[in-house]
């Protein structure tokens, strides 16, 4: 036993812990963190890192927010758990809240995480069509580069190959299409991509039979899969038409760009009219303090659900999602959102980061910098002209070099061929001015540095 407690933190973690992704470890030792205060963590040896992605684009209001951990301390001790077969005041209070910011008409079924709200969204959608007189409407549309999830029916959603080569066969009923990426266009023209990509959503429900469709599933801004969005609102627009034309139910994954990353509350209020039916949330929803997801769902929908029998009752049932802690956390995020405006302050500060960023265009391996919000992505090529992309080892030294220098950042992964080529930023919304100034010097030094060393 004591020769266990001198052991390093790192030795031990070596033994004992099986890390989810791939490591992009500075030295190649792993970084565990000990502390952390504002947008900023400590780890055991005691260096101090900027959290260029909050976490996991969860982290949106930093550590140490006391009110957040006073409200979860304060519900345990009056309630410590209580199912969602029965109700809670903290779960029904959320509910509310969420419906008010989504406009109104608007129920929440709780769950665990983002994985777990995309699974309640697809079965919502599957049995609402069912016991709506449209039992053959089953299939899923999800778009390439997309990330819904870790579960197998959220993984096959998620439209990043490499990530479920090693499962197959994976559940049926998905089909994905590509989404609009001007950068790339999958249909030959940067100005016509989001029409043309709007178009091809509804190709693909008449070449599947619009009466088996279910639900288009997508991220109002593609975030893991290397920071993806429209160039304009024509594409939400035309989606929200073609999703009404055919009765395809839209579900908007908003796990990464709900409450407030994108500077609007949720991201599809990016798109004019561009109203969901089925929302899903999580991350943010918590500001990461505590795990929760949630399935909101348009009145519309629910009523398919409401009449008599048991047939129409919803069978699903999540022990822990909508725990009393939980939603009294997201209960205070959102307090804490709304009070301290963090939304307008993103929206506010969008234009001046992305200038500062966009000005990184000058480095020879830069291809394009994108963004909305306090969410950006940064893609790197070997070559501007053909687009081919840096390779993984170059990509892999700059993000270890950035964290060498006391700043964390992501790159999105696996992405066929290139193994994912797009540095993603996404700093806590509380991030001072101060905080943003270092990620945008850390990541010029370590640029200049990989030019020069390319040259
Ligand atoms: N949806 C999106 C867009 C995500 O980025 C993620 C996780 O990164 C998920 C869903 C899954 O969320 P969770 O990891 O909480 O299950």
């Amino acid at each position: 036993m004591e020769a266990e407690t001198k052991r390093s933190y790192s030795e031990k973690d070596q033994d004992y812990l099986w890390h989810g992704m791939k490591p992009y470890q500075a030295n190649g030792t792993p970084l565990i963190a000990e502390s952390g205060k504002g947008s900023w963590f400590t780890d055991t040896a005691g260096k101090r890192y900027f959290d260029g992605v909050s976490g996991l684009w969860c982290l949106n209001l930093g550590h140490g927010q006391e009110e957040i951990i006073e409200a979860a301390a304060n519900q345990m001790k009056s309630l410590a758990y209580f199912p969602l077969s029965f109700g809670h005041k903290p779960a029904i209070d959320l509910a509310e809240k969420l419906s008010e910011l989504l406009g109104g008409g608007y129920r929440s079924f709780f769950a665990n995480g983002g994985s777990d709200a995309n699974e309640t969204a697809f079965k919502i959608a599957r049995q609402h069509h069912k016991q709506s007189g449209n039992p053959e409407k089953t299939k899923i549309i999800s778009r390439y580069r997309a990330y819904h999830g870790n579960s197998l029916g959220a993984l096959a959603a998620t439209a990043q190959a490499n990530r479920k080569i090693k499962y197959d066969v994976n559940v049926p009923g998905f089909v994905h299409i590509p989404p609009p990426y001007a950068y790339r266009s999958s249909f030959g023209s940067y100005e016509e991509d989001d029409l043309r990509a709007a178009e091809y959503l509804e190709q693909t429900i008449l070449w599947e039979g619009a009466e088996t469709v279910a639900a288009f599933i997508m991220e109002p801004i593609i975030s893991g899969g290397g920071v993806i969005h429209p160039q304009s609102d024509i594409y939400y627009k035309k989606v929200r038409e073609i999703c009404t034309r055919y009765n395809v139910l839209l579900i908007l994954d908003e796990v990464v760009s709900g409450f407030g990353r994108t500077g609007k509350v949720f991201g599809y209020m990016h798109g004019d009219g561009f109203f969901p039916d089925i929302i899903t949330l999580a991350k943010g929803l918590t500001a990461g303090y505590l795990p929760l997801g949630a399935t909101c769902v348009h009145e519309s929908i629910y009523q398919s659900f409401k009449t008599n029998g048991t047939t129409n009752h919803f069978r699903h049932i999540s022990t822990y999602g909508g725990h009393p802690a939980s939603c009294a956390v997201a209960l205070k995020t959102i307090e804490i959102i709304e009070r301290d405006q963090l939304v307008n302050r993103v929206a506010r500060l969008e234009q001046t980061i992305l200038r500062k960023l966009h000005a990184l265009t000058s480095y020879s391996f830069v291809g394009d910098v994108r963004g909305i919000g306090f969410l950006y992505g940064i893609e790197l090529v070997k070559d501007k002209q053909t687009k081919e992309p840096l390779s993984d080892e170059t990509i892999k030294t700059i993000v270890a070099a950035c964290q060498k220098k006391g700043l964390i950042i992501g790159k999105n992964g696996d992405t066929v061929p290139s193994g994912g080529n797009v540095l993603i930023i996404a700093p806590p919304l509380t991030s001072t001015e101060d905080d943003l100034t270092f990620l945008v010097k850390t990541l010029n030094e370590v640029f200049s540095e990989t030019d020069k060393e390319a040259s």
